[in-house]
């Protein structure tokens, strides 16, 4: 599994870039990455239909602090106050913005987030 080798949130550019083993580099906008939790409070377990409304995220948020899980994820507290969500490596690979990977993941309350499931 692809594990990064570096995480550094900027809050220059409100960016959270992250260096893969592979040494591809991802960089990710705060409220993008926010935007595309997939936590019980953005996701409804039940249904897996993202309950999130991307109009509620500040356009301004940031993040005040971050931590690892185990060593395959991490999780970050927003400036908002969200705590729960968890972005595993996996996950993160795939929402990754480049073009190499095929732009931004679009943000779409109808579907299921990715790497829910
Ligand atoms: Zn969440
Ligand atoms: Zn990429």
């Amino acid at each position: 599994m692809e594990t990064p080798t570096d995480i550094k949130a900027r809050t220059s550019d409100c960016t959270l870039r992250v260096t893969w083993q592979s040494g591809h580099d991802s960089s990710y906008a705060f409220k993008y990455l926010r935007c595309h939790c997939g936590c019980a409070n953005c996701v409804d377990e039940s249904t897996g239909i993202r309950t999130l409304n991307p109009d509620d995220v500040p356009g301004a948020i940031s993040i005040e602090n971050m931590s690892l899980v185990g060593n395959y994820a991490v999780q970050f507290r927003w400036s908002d106050g969200h705590t729960t969500g968890i972005y595993s490596w996996d996950y993160l690979l795939r929402l990754c913005p480049c073009d190499e990977c095929g732009g931004p993941k679009p943000f779409d309350r109808r579907l299921s987030p990715l790497g829910t499931k």
